[in-house]
């Protein structure tokens, strides 16, 4: 089911990635390392280890398990996702620019703007949809394109791989957020990005109780300054975080799988009731690049927004507080299903001409569709908007 390099299948890597038996005990799971400090034999005498801030054994078995998932050969842990793209961002200097796509997470753009903008690095916010949005702003000071595809909430699918081929030969770099998708259903690194990102948070740890971030590259070099940045500013996970997160990533790919599946129930069942008006999900047939989505993902997640015919506030408001099953909350990506009003909670802190043009209104309403029963799922939808 997966599009990795390696021959091995998604679930038995998601299971093994990253974990040896513990050598001193043969433990099968990595121990928790609850050690800041290690003894050393005599001075620069040391097992790899000198202070945990640098590295940890738990820390270093799950950074291993991230490359391994993206297909890469380097992951590093950061102690969130803003502190991921924070470190790629430390990368760059006043004069750069950066091409970032417009429907981004509004905690990246709020990073962007709020502290790298001041600093005179340039932003480009294109519609990446079209790669052609991409080239016509591509030029010698580019250093980075940031990409979200499906974006979060508009579910919009950019070519990554057409993206990647623009790129060719010029020094500005790919990054391609794939906290959506997770590494189960796409690998931007086969697809010719340099870095991938996630908000380990929300798939990857998979049961709502980590805060995470992670980068995974497949070259040393693209690695390396980043690997510096994680140890010089030191916004790192501690080690149990590191063991939640080993675990969760064992059922990843059958969570995905059971996340995708009601994600289509509940996609086509919004499609069908009269009193809904636009579904955002890419694997729906008429979706804007569903055919680009289907080239370059395994299956379409189990994020969906939808706007309703009766398009007031009111309603929408009603309908996020009247489901049952699905949970009022910020995130996604949980066991749990969860619903939430962009305009009003995630997406507040864009600004509303921003989110006006990008048809963030407030009828939309996005879910989060965990892994519970889909019948279950589409009755408690029922009842909040009827049909
Ligand atoms: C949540 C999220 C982030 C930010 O991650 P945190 O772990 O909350 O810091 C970035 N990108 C996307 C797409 C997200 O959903």
């Amino acid at each position: 089911m997966s599009q990795h390099n390696s021959k091995t299948g998604f679930n038995t890597l998601a299971v093994h990635a990253g974990v040896k038996p513990d050598p001193s005990t043969g433990a099968i799971m990595t121990p928790v390392f609850m050690s800041s400090t290690y003894v050393q034999e005599g001075i620069g005498q040391h097992k790899g280890y000198e202070y945990s801030r640098s590295s940890n054994p738990t820390r270093d078995a799950l950074e291993a398990a991230f490359a391994a998932l993206e297909g890469g050969t380097h992951g590093l842990a950061f102690s969130s996702g803003l502190a991921a793209v924070d470190a790629v961002m430390m990368t760059l200097k006043p004069g750069d620019e950066v091409i970032a796509g417009d429907d981004l997470y509004g905690g990246t753009r709020r990073l962007f703007a709020t502290h790298y903008a001041p600093l005179g690095i340039q932003f480009n916010f294109v519609d990446t949809q079209d790669p052609a949005n991409v080239a016509a702003h591509l030029n010698d000071k580019t250093r980075l394109v940031w990409l979200e595809t499906p974006t979060n909430p508009l579910m919009r699918i950019t070519d990554t791989a057409a993206v990647a081929e623009l790129l060719q030969g010029h020094p500005a770099r790919l990054a391609v957020d794939n906290t959506f998708a997770t590494p189960a259903l796409q690998n931007p690194l086969t697809l010719g990005a340099d870095i991938v990102m996630h908000s380990v948070t929300k798939y990857l740890g998979g049961h709502s109780d980590v805060v995470m971030g992670a980068l995974m590259t497949k070259d040393a070099e693209v690695d390396a300054p980043l690997r510096t940045i994680q140890n010089n500013v030191g916004a790192v996970p501690g080690p149990m975080d590191c063991f939640l997160v080993l675990r969760g990533i064992k059922t990843l790919g059958i969570r995905v799988r059971q996340h995708c599946a009601n994600g289509r129930a509940v996609a086509e069942w919004l499609e069908a009731n009269p009193r809904v008006d636009k579904v955002y999900w890419p694997g729906l047939a008429d979706f804007r690049n569903h055919d680009v989505a289907t080239r370059q993902m395994n299956d379409y997640g189990g994020m969906i927004s939808f706007t309703l015919v009766d398009d007031s506030l009111e309603t929408s408001r009603k309908v996020c507080e009247s489901t049952q099953v699905f949970a009022l909350a910020e995130s996604l990506g949980g066991v749990e299903s969860l619903i939430e009003h962009p305009a009003l909670m995630t997406h507040a802190s864009v600004p509303a001409d921003q989110r006006a043009i990008l048809g963030i209104n407030d009828s939309l309403i996005r879910l989060s569709c965990g892994i519970e029963d889909a019948e279950d799922l589409i009755a408690d939808l029922n009842q909040a908007i009827g049909g």
